[in-house]
């Protein structure tokens, strides 16, 4: 009887709390699972489309030509994340098909571009359950975008930067880079709640901070300069803009890829001999915010509504059939390869963080300038 009594109870408080949230969790997440009939038809019709784009592999130096659509698919499996809202996929999706485009000629598979990795490797590197669980997705995710681009004033949008998380706004691109883009305008960031590197700290010794600082071959600073050290200008979503040190005055970007913080939005304190950073956000604040997206499509915004939140003053459109003829006719590097190639090395050997988390970061800003 006692036995029976408990099992009542069980039954009960798992109708009221435990089972409805946990099956609901999992119907969430098998509602996600695109089925294999689905896959199927999409790789097909993905393939047959006639489009193609050519990426360099920067690891072998070869050239590989894939359908472009299949391309789009495997640029948003290796920029986002699976478990993501779909519009906020396929936000990435229209902004990583344009990107590609624009880059015709000149497109390599890493962040200096963006990062691409083929359907093979991503099952080698992600393993069997993960591309089962979220293939279909990035899939669906191109293909139900299928050739739509951005435009701004009637030509491809080609800087359509994206960060993983601002901190709550945006940056105007000539802020944190050295060039001004008309629809790279700073925005507010509402739905940020579940991105990563919100609030994180960082320490540096006051010794190590003064030898890193003189190893940018400025002015000398000693370590009463850093004790006395102050952000002199923020910029408009809240980045350091520039900060004094002894007879220099710094970009809040040289300070954050010295030493390697999620941002340049970062405030410190110099305690016990130490230099105490916490940042906000995480990667260069430019452009669309992958969560900021995904919040946005959580509240039920879709993906034509995320861009244009992100990127101001941009339309939306099918790809024309000379930007599809460039793609088609391009098999090999463009003629000013050779210089991007030098440029792609040099920057991809002094990648630092990049490793846990997706997208942005500082290779990619100085990719783009
Ligand atoms: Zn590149």
């Amino acid at each position: 009887m006692k036995k029976y009594l408990a099992y009542i109870l069980a039954v009960a408080v798992i109708l009221l709390n435990g089972v409805p949230y946990i099956a609901l969790s999992n119907n969430g997440d098998d509602e996600q699972r695109v089925p294999r009939s689905k896959v199927e038809r999409m790789e097909e019709q993905i393939s047959e489309s006639g489009v193609t784009i050519t990426v360099k592999r920067v690891a072998t130096g070869e050239y590989q030509t894939l359908p472009l659509e299949e391309y789009v698919a495997c640029v948003v499996a290796s920029e986002m994340y699976g478990q993501f809202e779909m519009e906020a996929l396929k936000a990435q999706a229209v902004a990583a098909r344009t990107y590609g485009l624009a880059r015709v000629g000149d497109l390599c598979d890493t962040v200096h571009c963006q990062a691409f990795a083929t359907e093979e490797e991503l099952r080698e590197k992600q393993g069997d359950e993960w591309m089962d669980k979220y293939w279909g997705k990035f899939l669906e995710a191109a293909v139900e975008t299928q050739g739509q681009v951005v435009y701004y004033d009637g030509e491809l949008a080609s800087y359509l930067m994206f960060h993983s998380s601002s901190g709550g706004r945006t940056e105007n691109s000539e802020e944190v880079f050295p060039y001004m883009v008309p629809y790279l305008r700073s925005v507010k960031s509402p739905y940020e709640d579940d991105a990563t590197h919100k609030q994180e700290t960082k320490t540096v010794s006051v010794d190590t901070f003064v030898k890193a600082v003189n190893g940018l071959n400025r002015k000398h600073i000693t370590e009463t300069d850093v004790q006395k050290m102050e952000i002199t200008a923020r910029t408009t979503g809240g980045r350091v803009k520039t900060i004094q040190i002894g007879n220099n005055e710094f970009t809040g970007s040289e300070i954050r890829d010295l030493f390697g913080l999620a941002s340049a939005n970062f405030t410190y304190n110099i305690e016990d001999y130490h230099v105490i950073f916490t940042t906000t956000g995480f990667g260069h604040g430019v452009g669309m915010s992958q969560y900021g997206a995904n919040g946005m499509a959580k509240k039920g915004y879709n993906y034509k509504q995320i861009l244009k939140h992100y990127y101001t003053g941009i339309d939306m459109g099918q790809v024309t059939d000379e930007i599809i003829e460039k793609s088609n006719n391009t098999t090999g590097p463009s003629e000013d390869d050779e210089d991007a190639v030098k440029d792609i090395n040099e920057k991809t050997g002094k990648a630092t963080e990049k490793t846990s988390d997706k997208s942005d970061d500082s290779k990619k800003k100085e990719s783009n300038d």
